[in-house]
């Protein structure tokens, strides 16, 4: 199945400190399935390196010196969807804890290393369209190294 996938998490140095969060777990997946990588804040038309951003509670994303972010990291989620969509990716497997990607849990504005409830931008713009979201730790990931049918 077509898989869309962080480009960080496959070795590509893109995150905000022009490093790469290579997790081999999902790159093995890369035997079984084809992973579709992305990065939203590049396809939002970031540079790399780039400003730590964080989204705050009222939902926008501002970076660590008060730049709102958000329309950059709207467009990049845009892309990513229509990315997924072009590649019948039903699933996205994202980096954990980013404004971006982040499943379940993000940093909360304050930039204090502090985590609170929510999805990244992309993240819920891929799950308001149907595409289920997981992260890099996510168990599931081990069920996907033996299952190469669509019906995951
Ligand atoms: S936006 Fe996503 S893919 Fe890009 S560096 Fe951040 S976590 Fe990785």
């Amino acid at each position: 199945m077509n898989i869309l996938v962080s480009s960080c998490l496959l070795g590509i140095p893109c995150r905000y400190d022009g490093q790469s969060k290579p997790c081999e777990a999902v790159r093995r997946l890369a035997g079984r399935h084809r992973l579709i990588p992305v990065c939203p804040e590049v396809l939002g038309g970031l540079p790399t390196p780039r400003e730590p951003s964080e989204i705050r509670p009222d939902g926008r994303v501002y970076s660590r010196t008060g730049q709102d972010v958000s329309e950059a990291y709207l467009a990049g989620a845009r892309e990513a969807l229509r990315i997924a969509r072009l590649h019948g990716c039903s699933l996205a497997i994202l980096k954990e804890k980013s404004p971006s990607c982040g499943c379940g849990r993000i940093y909360d504005g304050s930039f204090t290393r502090t985590l609170t409830a929510g999805d990244g931008i992309c993240t819920a713009l891929l799950r308001r369209n149907g595409i289920r979201v997981i992260g890099e730790s996510s168990k599931e990931l081990e069920d996907l190294f033996t299952c190469v049918s669509d019906s995951f």
